[in-house]
């Protein structure tokens, strides 16, 4: 028996989005059962290897503003019935509307676990509109964008939670409760809602010794596979001149310097290889499933192709996931002007992501070994600032030398004050602040503090989330 997910929420929210999403362009067989109505669409769906029934109730037309048409209850209703766990989405940019509201109350009534969906939460959006969600009373939302992809590891984690508490197994066919179980393992940190509980300190006790989680991605021939063979030492994976060779491969555990490795190659989380369909194809989706399942990755070069468009919307990626990231420059011996190399792949950082000033290079063969052992320890240090924690009273003492500096700008001949704030969560560090006019801060000024802390605060190449909250 497989399980079923029914996609719910007032139109508009991105229900179809997900819901194809979820389905894959591909399989999008939709279903025309007699006796439902067209409103509703039904459809095999998965995220990596996690398999069910999903449908929505997309189609549906806002009646009164602010409630819920009968059509709109009758389908959602019948969904629900069906279903073993419903996803709530709400528009996280739009924010929580009466409608929603009307919905979750509605839902918290029902006996099905609801997950609560953030979406439209691509990028750095992911934290900002998701405070006044905890009014709708159904726990922690889940920030998603339906649209870019981005979000679908936590909703992973979220899915499995949930079946756990309705006492379905997810996997009924095969071993892979071991996969459940690492996932459910990491440890996200504790959210924005602990807030309320005045910044409490939660995961400083969970560090124990779980494997750090390690993607190594790069284009086609990067050199992906020797590498994993040099620094493993086995020939676990086959390497060859064809692009693409090595997409069955899973993870492999290891260990460096008494640190447990989990170690995933781009392939790494696709358990049942689709051999049919095209590599090309399969190598994007791959990469951005490894950058999904891993704390941190390494961003592997050809050193002599240099950096590429592809390259840096891998990096862009890495950093809207909130990973830390290690730029690893391969095949150094056959670059015959190395200067020039590593002038460019500066120039293009610098150019495209200025976010991740001080961001590790390090420059290898993984043909010859030379050079290699570097790569680890540049890992474990963004593995570490990742985790990096700032004290309260430090980050307070920071915000107002830095508020000093350069004072926030006046909008519309009014001050824009920043008061004080907290890191509310690491992996990857996030910190809380309190602004009289959060709404009109501009950016610039977001990206201000964000520079001044990476540097004050030593935090080189790992994202870092800023949250203004009103208040004052
Ligand atoms: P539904 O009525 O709930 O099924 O919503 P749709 O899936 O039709 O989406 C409504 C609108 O929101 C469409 O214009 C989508 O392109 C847009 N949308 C959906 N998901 C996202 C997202 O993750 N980010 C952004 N920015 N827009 C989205
Ligand atoms: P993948 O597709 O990213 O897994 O790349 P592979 O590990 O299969 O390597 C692709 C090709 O690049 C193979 O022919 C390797 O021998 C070659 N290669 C890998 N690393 C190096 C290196 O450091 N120097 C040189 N010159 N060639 C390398």
């Amino acid at each position: 028996m497989t399980f079923t997910i029914a996609v719910v929420g007032r139109p508009n929210v991105g229900k179809s989005t997900l819901f194809n999403r979820l389905v894959g362009k591909k399989i999008a067989i939709v279903d025309d059962t007699p006796g439902v109505t067209r409103d509703r669409r039904e459809a095999q769906g998965s995220i990596a290897d996690l398999e069910f029934r999903v449908f929505d109730t997309a189609g549906l037309e806002e009646g009164e503003p602010g409630s819920l048409s009968d059509r709109m209850r009758r389908q959602t209703q019948q969904a629900l019935n069906e279903a073993d766990i419903a996803l709530m989405l709400y528009d996280a940019r739009a924010g929580v509307t009466p409608m929603d509201e009307h919905f979750a109350q509605w839902l918290r009534r029902g006996d099905k676990p609801v997950i609560l969906v953030a979406n439209k939460c691509e990028g750095n959006a992911i934290v900002d509109g998701i405070y006044e969600a905890y009014t709708l009373g159904l726990g922690e939302p889940i920030g998603l964008s339906a649209e870019h992809g981005e979000g679908l590891a936590e909703l992973y984690r979220a899915i499995v939670e949930s079946l756990k508490e309705v006492g379905i197994d997810p996997y009924p066919n095969e071993d892979d409760a071991d996969l459940a179980q690492e996932l459910h393992d990491v440890d996200t940190g504790p959210t924005e809602g602990d807030l309320e509980y005045e910044f409490v300190d939660r995961e400083a006790e969970t560090e124990e010794a779980r494997p750090l989680r390690l993607a190594i991605v790069g284009r086609p021939n990067a050199g992906k596979s020797t590498l994993i063979n040099e620094m493993v030492g086995e020939d676990r994976l086959i390497t060859g001149p064809e692009a693409g060779l090595t997409r069955d491969s899973i993870a492999v555990d290891w260990e460096w310097d008494g640190l447990p490795v989990k170690l995933f190659d781009t392939a790494g989380l696709r358990r049942r290889a689709r051999v049919t369909e095209k590599l090309e194809k399969l190598s994007v989706g791959d990469t951005l499933r490894a950058v999904q399942f891993a704390e941190v990755v390494v961003l592997l070069l050809d050193a002599e192709m240099g950096i590429e468009k592809q390259d840096l919307k891998i990096a862009e990626r890495v950093v809207n996931e909130g990973r830390g990231l290690v730029i690893a420059l391969n095949k150094w011996d056959a670059v015959t002007d190395r200067l020039e190399c590593q002038r460019q792949l500066t120039d293009a950082l610098t150019r495209s992501l200025p976010q991740l000033k001080g961001v590790k290079v390090v420059k290898f063969s993984a043909l010859t070994g030379k050079g290699i052992q570097h790569l680890m320890p540049a890992v474990a240090e963004a593995y570490e600032v990742w985790n990096a924690r700032v004290p309260t009273s430090a980050f307070n003492q920071w915000l107002a030398d830095t508020l000093e500096k350069h004072p926030a700008p006046s909008v519309g001949g009014r001050r824009i004050k920043i008061r004080y704030g907290a890191q509310i969560k690491t992996r990857p560090p996030t910190f809380l602040m309190f602004c009289n006019r959060p709404d009109d801060l501009p950016d610039s000024y977001k990206r201000y503090l964000e520079n001044e802390l990476r540097r004050d605060f030593d935090l080189p190449g790992t994202p870092i989330r800023i949250i203004m909250k009103k208040g004052a």
